[in-house]
């Protein structure tokens, strides 16, 4: 069923070089590594594909999206027996994301359908202004152009060949070069084989969709850097992610690059929810924080509460509750390894004591806990970059004004969350000024991880949880990420889109 190829513009494309993914469990499979050959071919079918499906009506590409989704059932126990394998992640999680998958697929045609995306606008002429007249101007979105899309390793589905950022500026009428993620390429084929199915069942251009595979930084840097891609998509590291970045701004022509590139997410604690609940709050923290092994962007890592008796009692509920988890089985042997070096940075920082220590292999991951004062926070900024992993690390700040203090030191988040009674209710509007500049959404007694892909949501915040803080990548706010508003003249009913006339 896997042929190991890439999908260029229709066409299924074995290369030179060849890499070998390395499953969580089954055999290990071969495939073909792209070139910047490769990425030329992809690119240049895309934008050829662009001047049909760029001036596609919306209806058409709504069936498309349809199509890929149920292209994408009809494979759907292919895709969790594969994808499980490469990535570890349980079956049911596998199920799950396939259905959120082709729900974000199925709303994004739902979403164009209804059209109100395209933001039109009409000013309509004014001949006896004075001074001087007034011509008639309309606005609508358009397509940007070939955009290319880096599948992430933590979401085999969701977020990589046909997950948001594709299905996004796919249902803004641009084609899409997927640059796959080596830690499941044989789920991004399964899924680029729907996709190509969809093509052909609609008669889309094959252009539209490509897929290229690769474990290096090679493709990615040419993807970037290609001077007829328009936008780039992005979710992993900071590293990666900064230097994707700098390589599109570096550009003749510097294209936008929407990178999501991580967060602690931390939550608030305040003093009445503590002294009421703080016990089931440490439990649904530790369900949140060891989820698919702490693999989730929206991960809530930090936890800051009022010291004394009872934020003793929430730092030995937390313990409790995190010393239940067994191993779990992290993505890849690189992302393992990340996670102990993390764990090897918090332990030996100034002012951190280890409330929860385990042990396990290597590609596996067991909590860890950890406390310090919000004194120390303050004085080491490293403490609060991401440790990708169920890694979750306590802050006892001295009062009120110190949590203010923890709450203006953060970096821009995807999620800043407060627990609050009633009688939080004061300290909570003077937290919320400083947090919702500090992130993209805002949550009150919940956990952020399950992000609803829904109108709504924003999923993205100010650097560096995301690089472009106006912009979302799930949910249907999505789309404008690759659209551009376009002025119309006076420009006569028969030149204007068809979405503006009439
Ligand atoms: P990554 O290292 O950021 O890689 C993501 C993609 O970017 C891969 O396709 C990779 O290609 C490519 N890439 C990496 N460095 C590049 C460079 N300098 N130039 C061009 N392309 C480059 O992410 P990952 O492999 O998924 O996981 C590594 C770490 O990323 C994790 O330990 C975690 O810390 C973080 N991460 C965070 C999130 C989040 O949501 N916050 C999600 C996933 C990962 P190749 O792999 O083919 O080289």
């Amino acid at each position: 069923m896997l042929t190991g190829k890439h999908l260029i513009a229709g066409d299924w494309v074995a290369g030179g070089k060849q890499f070998s993914n390395a499953p969580a469990r089954g055999e290990t499979q071969t495939f073909s590594a792209g070139t910047p050959a490769d990425v030329d071919a992809a690119v240049r079918a895309a934008e050829e594909a662009f001047w049909s499906y760029g001036y596609s009506s919306r209806a058409d590409r709504a069936a498309f999206l349809n199509a890929i989704a149920d292209e994408i059932e009809q494979r759907g126990a292919a895709i969790t027996r594969i994808g499980a394998a490469e990535t570890g992640l349980p079956e049911a999680r596998l199920d799950g994301e396939r259905g959120r998958t082709t729900g974000q697929l199925r709303l994004f045609a739902s979403h164009i359908l209804y059209g109100a995306y395209l933001d039109q606008r009409h000013d309509k002429a004014l001949p006896d202004r004075s001074p001087l007249p007034r011509p008639d101007i309309r606005l609508m979105q358009r397509p940007i152009g070939p955009v290319a899309v880096f599948g992430a390793s933590n979401f085999p589905l969701a977020f990589s060949t046909a997950g948001g950022d594709t299905a996004s500026a796919l249902a803004a009428g641009c084609p899409v070069v997927v640059k796959g993620h080596p830690a499941h390429p044989g789920t991004g084929e399964i899924v680029a084989q729907a996709i190509d199915a969809a093509i052909r069942a609609t008669s889309q251009h094959p252009g539209v969709f490509s897929l290229i595979q690769s474990d290096g930084i090679e493709v990615g840097e040419a993807l970037v850097t290609h001077e007829l891609i328009r936008a780039v998509g992005f979710t992993g590291s900071f590293r990666a992610g900064r230097a994707l970045f700098d390589l599109c701004s570096g550009r003749d022509q510097p294209i936008p690059f929407f990178g999501e590139l991580g967060s602690v997410n931390p939550m608030f604690l305040l003093p009445e929810a503590v002294a009421a609940r703080g016990d089931t709050i440490a439990k649904g923290w530790a369900a949140s924080l060891t989820m698919g092994a702490g693999q989730f962007c929206t991960n809530p890592g930090i936890a800051i509460l009022v010291d004394g008796p009872e934020a003793d009692g929430f730092s030995r509920a937390a313990t409790d509750a995190l010393s239940t988890t067994g191993p779990q089985t992290m993505l890849t042997d690189g992302i393992a390894k990340a996670y102990r070096n993390g764990r090897d940075r918090v332990a030996g920082s100034q002012g951190v004591r280890q409330l929860l220590t385990s042990t396990c292999d290597l590609r596996q991951a067991t909590p860890y806990l950890f406390e310090t004062s919000g004194a120390d926070w303050l004085g080491n900024k490293a403490l609060g970059d991401e440790v990708f992993g169920p890694l979750g690390l306590i802050v006892r700040v001295s009062g009120v004004d110190e949590m203010l203090a923890v709450a203006r030191s953060l970096e821009g988040q995807l999620t800043c969350t407060l627990h609050l009674d009633e009688g939080d209710t004061a300290m909570a509007r003077r937290l919320m000024p400083i947090v919702e500049r500090k992130a993209g959404r805002l949550l009150v007694n919940g956990y952020p991880t399950g992000v609803e892909v829904c109108d709504a949501m924003v999923h993205g915040g100010p650097y560096p949880a995301s690089t472009n803080f106006g912009a979302t990548s799930v949910g249907t706010m999505a789309i404008r990420r690759f659209l551009r508003p376009v002025s119309y003249q006076n420009m006569p009913e028969s030149l204007l889109p068809e979405d503006l006339q009439g």
